[in-house]
Formats: structure tokens, sequence, C-alpha cells
């Protein structure tokens, strides 16, 4: 992020916590965590997926999702030449494209739970994607929550499931453990960033497979979880809305905290004279934020116009950190582009 210098005033809102931390779901032996067994490098057969097609690089996006965790000493391994054919039970972990009833299955071996031991673990995880179902590859829409099956969010659930994680739909869970859910991008920014596992899932995981490496992220998101039904939404609706100089209008935003601390940092709206958010873009609301690491929160502040801005339609963006004051694994998703454009008369 370029160090932010515009001085526009800002209306300073309070952030309300709209999901909890810690909150993420996971199979347990004895009371104790099951987790993939032996090496942390774990290796990942996609073979029925030939290398260079769409649907493979949809998966490579998601391994590196879990696998650019730091703080957590789990890492998918991809391997290409496995030989013979996909099948439950011969001791690899494979990912394959099969005819099933339902988007995605995740079917996992363990050993048995047994109360003399001290744990239980997973022998093997084969991940099945239907290849019946008309899949949206690639990256999800940026701030649009079109209905339609990802692929990338159906592998970045599977392979939650494959790490010990069960579903979760808590209604006030913003988490990739959802099944309801379909491909919304959570969090925003560059197309490679999206369908990244979010706060909670973040942080239960490194539960499960804890490291001392620290790892500092935050992100944005153009969405927002229902409380009551627990659906995503855009933030902010697909519409122009008309504001005058000096005029004010409401803003609505979401961030979550990927890393291993607490954050504290400066968050912008600005309205932008195309749809590339940036700091050099025109402030119309500021403020801070806090988040716990797993924590993902969706607040609503007042924006004013300014009345130096020139007439024109612009569109509205949300920027997280704006000064760049932390030193962030992931600096591409500090910034929304959101669905509301603002013509000013
Ligand atoms: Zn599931």
């Amino acid at each position: 992020m370029k160090r932010f210098t515009t001085l526009f005033l800002a209306m300073l809102g309070t952030i309300c916590l709209t999901t909890d931390a810690n909150a993420g779901r996971y199979r347990t032996c004895n009371g104790d965590a099951v987790v993939l067994h032996g090496d942390p490098t774990t290796r990942v057969s996609t073979i029925s997926f030939p290398v260079g097609s769409t649907a493979r690089e949809d998966l490579n996006n998601t391994l590196d999702h879990w696998n650019s965790m730091l703080g957590m000493h789990l890492e998918f391994d991809p391997v290409v030449n496995f030989s013979g054919n996909y099948r439950l039970g011969n001791g690899r972990n494979e990912i394959a494209a099969q005819d099933i009833s339902g988007l995605g299955l995740t079917t996992i071996q363990l050993d048995a739970c047994f109360w003399w031991f001290e744990s239980q673990h997973i022998q093997e995880f084969d991940i099945e994607v239907d290849s019946n179902t008309a899949w949206d590859f690639g990256a999800p829409p940026e701030n649009t929550n079109d209905g339609n099956n990802s692929l990338r969010y159906t592998a970045v659930h599977e392979l939650g499931h494959a790490l010990g994680l069960l579903d979760n739909n808590d209604s006030n869970t913003a988490s990739v453990m959802k099944q309801s859910l379909k491909g919304e991008s959570w969090s925003a920014g560059a197309a490679f960033s999206r369908m990244h596992p979010f706060g909670d899932d973040a942080f239960t995981a490194r539960s499960l497979y804890p490291h001392s490496n620290g790892h500092r992220d935050i992100a944005t998101s153009a969405f927002e979880v229902s409380q009551t039904t627990q659906n995503v939404s855009e933030t902010m609706a697909n519409t122009t809305i008309v504001v005058p100089n000096n005029g004010t209008f409401t803003v609505r935003g979401s961030f979550s905290n990927l890393g291993k601390t607490t954050e504290n940092f400066d968050i912008v709206y600005v309205l932008s004279t195309n749809t590339i958010i940036s700091t050099f873009d025109t402030v119309v609301a500021s403020g801070t934020g806090t988040a716990p690491p797993g924590s993902f929160h969706t607040f609503s502040w007042t924006g004013r116009v300014p009345n130096s801005l020139a007439p024109g339609t612009y569109s509205l963006g949300l920027i997280l950190d704006p000064n760049n004051n932390i030193s962030e694994r992931l600096e591409y998703n500090n910034v929304a582009l959101l669905r509301t454009r603002v013509r000013v008369p």
C-alpha cells in the first residue's frame, strides 16, 4: 500500500462485532483434535486434473491458500506422477472428479480412537468434486454474490475437512466451512487472493497444527454474513446513489484477521474515478478497527462527499491500513471495491 497523503475529513464510527473468533469445529478423540498423521508436508495428488487445465490451476490456488499460512505446521505438497487409478484406501491423498450427488465429498481414513491412545490421526484423505456440476472456474467476482458454484470454494472447503475441520454452519461464523455458500469472494483484492480460508478457518487450522512462526494479515471484504439466514450478501447494494457536495451517505464493509495477533489499524473509504481503489483516491470516511485473530467484523459508518469534489460518477472502495503501518503477509487483500457507485451532481 502506498503512503496515504490525502487529508480529507473523516467521520468516525463504531465497530460492531458480528462473528466470534475461535468458533471453528473439528473432529476429536478423547477430547484431543484429530489431525493428519506424520510428515507435516502431506503429499496430495491431483490425478484427475491435467497439469495446465483450469481445474488444476484452481486446485493449486486453493492448496496455496492453506499452504501460505505461516504459524501452521502443515503443508500440502502436490504430486502429479502417482501411478494407478484413484481409489479410496490406497494410502494416497487424492483429489478427483467423480460423479457424486453433492458438490464435494471428503473421505478420511482414521486410525482407531482408543481411550489409552493419546491421539487419533487421519491416515488418508480423498477429495471428490462433482464431475457433472457446471463449475465456475477461476476467481469469483470481486464484490458480487452471483450464486454460482465455485470450484475454488468447494476445494478450499474440502481441504478444510482433510485437515480435520468440520462443517460449521453457525449463523455468526464467517468461514469457508459453511456448507450453504457457493463461492462468494470472502477476501477482496486481487483475483489470486480470493477464496482464501477466512480468519476463523485460519485460527482453527493453526490450533490443530501449531507452529511458533508469526503471521500478520488483515483482509477486507465486500461481503457480510446474515445472522439470521447465515447467507452471505454484498455489504452495499448494486446501485448508484446521488449525493451532493457535503452530503452524507452510509458506507458498510467488513474485515477479518487472518493472522495470529490482535491488530489495530486505520480504515478509509474512498471515492475513485475508476474501479481501481487506491490511496490516491478521495477519502469520504475514516476511522480505526481492532481485530483479534480469527475475528470477522462488519461495520457501518457515515461518509461525506467533500465540497471540492468535481461532479461525476465515482466507484466506492474500502482500504485497511492505508498508511501501511502493519507489515503483512499479504498486502493485496486490504482493498475492496464495493458495489455502490456515488454520483455527485
Ligand atoms: Zn463440508
